[in-house]
């Protein structure tokens, strides 16, 4: 009788542990809307997702991750989805996805993301801010309002950085370099570079090396199926190692795969090609997200 080549469950459990990865994950760095006018469905159908809950609700379990933060994704017209709608899928999910609360540059608009977050303190992860999709550099006087609320509470504040989904999005303005300004203005403030400020990777190396409040997420880093994917994910993975090996630690560095741009699957395997030891991958993973994210 031949043997089966079929792997239970349990013996892939503890081959996973044998090799040091079998962990809970979290993902910081999460988007998903029922809006038809969500920007990212061209990446979901991209990557062969359907992009809702329970799609990623369904994803998260088997792939072990046990939270993840939900950010609000960008719509056609350029406005984020807004941040009610994306609370609400929180609360869908059942202590399984936490809401972090996008603000628009305006004055309005910082009093309602404060009212917001006021009303449902603790339950609020953080803040987030999009360098690029609005010319306005993080170090703009109509954010101060959010970063001394969040000092005062202890709360990170996100900043997209680096490539934007929009053609017409200002570089300038999300280069990661611009942060350095404002985490020398404000060092109680916890700072989350998002993708790793991708491509100046080595710019968002230097300002977390510099800088004891600055942290990055490694999330949206790849899309599959270019002509050269698979060349382009070794080049990122030695960049980004090399990047940590200027740092010197990983541990400031965050899991997270901006689903729907990343699918759970490439985004778990391409932290593990990290050229860095097991233990640290272990706490890119989640250790290092729950020491900056009260999750
Ligand atoms: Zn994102």
């Amino acid at each position: 009788m031949a043997f089966s080549l079929y792997i239970s469950k349990r013996n892939q459990v503890s081959l996973e542990i044998r090799r040091g990865y079998y962990m809970n994950i979290i993902d910081c760095h999460i988007h998903c809307s029922e809006s038809k006018e969500d920007a990212l469905i061209p990446y979901a159908k991209m990557n062969g997702l359907n992009y809702n809950l329970s799609e990623l609700l369904a994803m998260m379990e088997e792939n072990n991750v046990v939270s993840g933060l939900l950010l609000s994704p960008p719509q056609n017209n350029g406005s984020p989805v807004p941040n009610r709608e994306i609370h609400r899928l929180c609360m869908k999910s059942k202590d399984r996805l936490f809401p972090i609360i996008t603000v628009k540059p305006l004055g309005s608009e910082v009093s309602k993301c404060l009212e917001l977050a006021r009303a449902n303190q603790g339950y609020v992860k953080g803040f987030k801010i999009l360098l690029g999709y609005f010319a306005n550099y993080p170090y703009d006087q109509v954010y101060s309002r959010i970063y001394t609320y969040a000092e005062s509470h202890n709360l990170p504040v996100m900043f997209h950085t680096g490539d934007t989904a929009s053609s017409t999005a200002s570089l300038v303005h999300a280069k990661p370099l611009g942060l350095d300004v404002l985490a020398n203005e404000r060092q109680e403030l916890k700072i989350v570079v998002c993708h790793f400020g991708n491509p100046w990777l080595h710019d968002t190396a230097e300002i977390l090396y510099k800088h004891p409040n600055v942290f990055a997420d490694i999330s949206g880093l790849f899309t599959v199926g270019a002509k050269y994917s698979r060349r382009y994910l070794n080049y990122l993975a030695r960049a980004l190692s090399e990047a940590i090996y200027f740092m010197g630690t990983a541990e400031k560095v965050i899991f997270g795969t901006d689903y729907p741009i990343e699918r759970y699957s490439d985004a778990i395997k391409f932290t593990k090609s990290l050229k860095l030891t097991s233990d640290d991958i272990r706490k890119i993973f989640s250790a290092n997200a729950k020491k900056v994210f009260d999750i």
